[in-house]
C-alpha cells in the first residue's frame, strides 16, 4: 500500500466515473488511497433507462443513484464514498436552482466546513474538481467547484480549528476535456462510417470542452477502461447503452481512454505537460504549526 491518497469532489453520482474513473481506478492498481465526495443526491436529473418508470423511480431516485455509486467506486477500487446530501439544482436557469435544500443555494461557510473535516481527516495530497465554469455550466459543478477551492485553501489555514488537524493538499486539478481530444473521436468516427460522438460534426459546439493549452495532464487510462465502462453501466438510471464510451468497440474504447486534467495549485514547481497527477509529490509534508 502506497502513502499516497487522492480526494474527489463531485456534484453528482456519475461525475466521478465519466470525468476520471480510469484515473480512480489506475489509484486502485496501485495502492494509492482513494476517497469520492458526492456533494447533492442528484433526485433531479433525466432518468435515461426504460426499464425505471418515472412515477417509481422518481421518489426514490436519491436513493437509486447512490447504491449506483457505491457500485461504480466498488468496480473502480475507490476505498471511500461520502455523500453530502444536499438537494439537486437541476439545470441553469430552472426554478429549482431555488429550492431551499439545492446546492446552489448552500451556505458557503458551511459546505466548505464539511469538505474541509474530509480534507483534515482523509489527509490527500492531490484533490481533484471541475472548473469555474463546473465543466459545462452546471449549477452543482460550479457550487462543487467553488467549495473544493475555498476548502482545500482553509484546511491548511487556522481556519475552522475544532474541524481537526490543518492539512496542506500538494496538487489541486480540475477534470478536462480537450478540444483536441473530441476532435479526434469525431474524426475517428467519420473515417470509419461510425456515429459521431456528442452528435455534432463540429466539436466547437459542444459545451463542455477545455481549450487544448490549459490541459496539463494527460493520464494514460487504457488498461482499466473496461472497469471504467462497468463503472459506466453500474450509473444506469443516467447513462445508456448508447452512451459515447459505451456505443464503441472494446478496442476503439481502449485507444480514446486517456483521462485529461487541468492542474492549478502545485506546492512544488511541476514539470508539464505531466502523465501522473502525482509526480512530484513529496509524502511526508512538514508540519504546519498550529
Ligand atoms: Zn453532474
Amino acid at each position: 500500500m502506497s502513502d499516497l491518497r487522492l480526494m474527489a469532489v463531485h456534484a453528482h453520482a456519475d461525475d466521478e466515473t465519466i470525468t476520471m474513473g480510469g484515473l480512480l481506478a489506475l489509484c486502485a492498481d496501485r495502492g494509492i488511497r482513494t476517497c469520492n465526495i458526492c456533494c447533492t443526491d442528484g433526485k433531479l436529473a433525466t432518468i435515461v433507462d426504460p426499464s425505471m418508470p418515472e412515477e417509481t423511480t422518481r421518489p426514490r431516485l436519491a436513493e437509486i443513484r447512490q447504491g449506483e455509486l457505491r457500485e461504480a467506486c466498488r468496480i473502480l477500487g475507490v476505498d471511500e464514498v461520502h455523500f453530502l446530501e444536499y438537494g439537486d439544482s437541476g439545470m441553469a436557469g430552472e426554478p429549482t436552482n431555488d429550492l431551499p435544500d439545492a446546492f446552489w443555494k448552500a451556505q458557503v461557510h458551511e459546505a466548505v466546513g464539511r469538505v474541509v473535516e474530509h480534507i483534515r481527516r482523509f489527509k490527500p495530497h492531490v484533490v481533484v474538481t471541475y472548473d469555474a465554469n463546473g465543466a459545462y455550466g452546471h449549477p452543482d459543478h460550479i457550487q462543487a467547484h467553488r467549495v473544493t477551492l475555498l476548502a482545500v485553501e482553509a484546511a491548511h489555514t487556522p481556519v475552522y480549528p475544532e474541524l481537526g488537524e490543518r492539512w496542506r493538499v500538494q496538487k489541486l486539478y480540475y477534470t478536462a476535456f480537450p478540444e483536441r481530444a473530441a476532435r479526434a473521436a469525431i474524426d475517428f468516427a467519420r473515417q470509419n462510417g461510425l456515429d459521431t460522438p456528442f452528435g455534432v460534426e463540429d466539436p466547437s459546439e459542444l459545451p463542455f470542452l477545455t481549450p487544448d493549452a490549459w490541459v496539463t495532464t494527460t493520464v494514460d487510462c487504457h488498461t482499466v477502461i473496461q472497469r471504467k465502462r462497468s463503472a459506466l453501466r453500474a450509473h444506469r438510471s443516467q447513462i445508456g447503452p448508447d452512451w459515447p464510451m459505451l456505443a464503441i468497440p472494446d478496442d476503439v474504447a481502449e485507444r480514446f481512454a486517456d483521462e485529461y486534467f487541468q492542474l492549478v495549485i502545485s506546492r512544488t514547481p511541476p514539470s508539464l505537460p505531466e502523465t501522473d497527477v502525482f509526480a512530484g509529490i513529496a509524502v511526508e509534508e512538514p508540519a504546519l504549526s498550529a
